[in-house]
């Protein structure tokens, strides 16, 4: 029997994905005798990018892939680091590349990102895997986006027709969001830092997504009742950018953070490097 809040588990489900990757790694392996690579680039020594590029890499060891870690110096120019995600390009070895955001702010984040070859573009934050998602025609999908998509369906909420507000307008997260639940033939309305009247748009909301970097910015009584509520929030302390234990005793079904979004993040971007392996040897 279904009880409410239904907890949108993307820790459960991202280990239960793990499961069929690893069945696909394998049959990869045996036919090819080759092991799919992602390449994770880090600039810096920022401590949460530093954490986040470790737990992509024990993601990779679960499903049975290698990661190659490549360190830059904090001090690395755009022009480097693009001559870095070329050579990445360019070598048949490497499946995907994740360029870990954010950069130092120095660095043409943007320039770098749309380096990546679109076939190895496995967390999806190139102009092209942006564009095909807003033409509908997804190769990759940019990571945290989809795998809020794939969460949401998991747990069969509804998305056709629905009104949904998204908090946040960024390129990785907020703005492929609203392109994704459009696919899907939500309505679709993003909200940013000049917005005016936030609340009252949230309040019209059946599925709000919080991704404001902000912690519990998204306040109990802005939403309605019976919201799902989507946190994509991680803060230090495992906050997240909603008040989420108010919201909950309104909400239909909400992610928990942590333990929501986070973990499909990171299976969209090992099963996209899978994939990319797959597609590269015509599996
Ligand atoms: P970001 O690049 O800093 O973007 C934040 C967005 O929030 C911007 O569009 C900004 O508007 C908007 N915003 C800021 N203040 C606002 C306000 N007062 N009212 C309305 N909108 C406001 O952040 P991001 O990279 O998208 O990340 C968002 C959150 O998701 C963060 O908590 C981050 O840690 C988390 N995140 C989680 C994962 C994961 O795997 N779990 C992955 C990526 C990010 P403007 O555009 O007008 O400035």
């Amino acid at each position: 029997m279904m009880t409410f809040p239904i907890v949108m588990d993307g820790k459960a489900y991202a280990a239960e994905i793990n499961e069929n990757l690893k069945r696909r790694v394998e049959s990869i392996v045996k036919k090819t005798n080759r092991i799919p690579v992602l390449a994770t680039i880090l600039i810096g020594n920022d401590p949460a990018s530093v954490t986040y590029v470790k737990m992509k890499g024990n993601a990779c060891k679960r499903a049975g892939i290698e990661s190659k870690k490549v360190i830059l110096p904090e001090s690395i120019t755009t022009k480097d680091v693009i001559g870095q995600i070329q050579l990445l390009n360019e070598d048949e070895n490497i499946h995907g590349i994740l360029l870990q955001h954010p950069v130092p702010g120095h660095i043409d984040e943007h320039q770098c990102f749309n380096a990546v070859a679109p076939e190895k573009d496995v967390d999806g934050v190139t102009y092209s895997s942006f564009a095909r998602t807003a033409m509908n025609e997804m190769l990759f999908g940019c990571a945290t986006p989809l795998g809020i998509i794939r969460l949401l369906e998991k747990y069969g909420i509804e998305l056709e027709g629905k009104d949904a507000v998204i908090v946040g307008r960024s390129p990785i997260l907020g703005k492929p969001m609203a392109m994704m639940l459009l696919n899907k033939n939500a309505t679709v309305m993003i909200c940013h830092s000049k917005t005016k009247n936030l609340d009252q748009k949230i309040l019209l909301a059946d599925i709000v997504v919080a991704a404001v970097g902000k912690p519990k910015f998204i306040r109990s009584e802005w939403v309605k009742e019976g919201v799902v509520l989507i946190d994509a929030g991680y803060n230090p302390g495992n906050i997240g950018d909603s008040d989420i234990e108010g919201i909950k005793e309104k909400a239909y079904a909400y992610t928990p953070v942590p333990g929501g979004v986070g973990p499909m993040t990171i299976i969209t971007l090992i099963e996209q490097a899978i994939s990319s392996a797959e597609m590269k040897y015509g599996l």
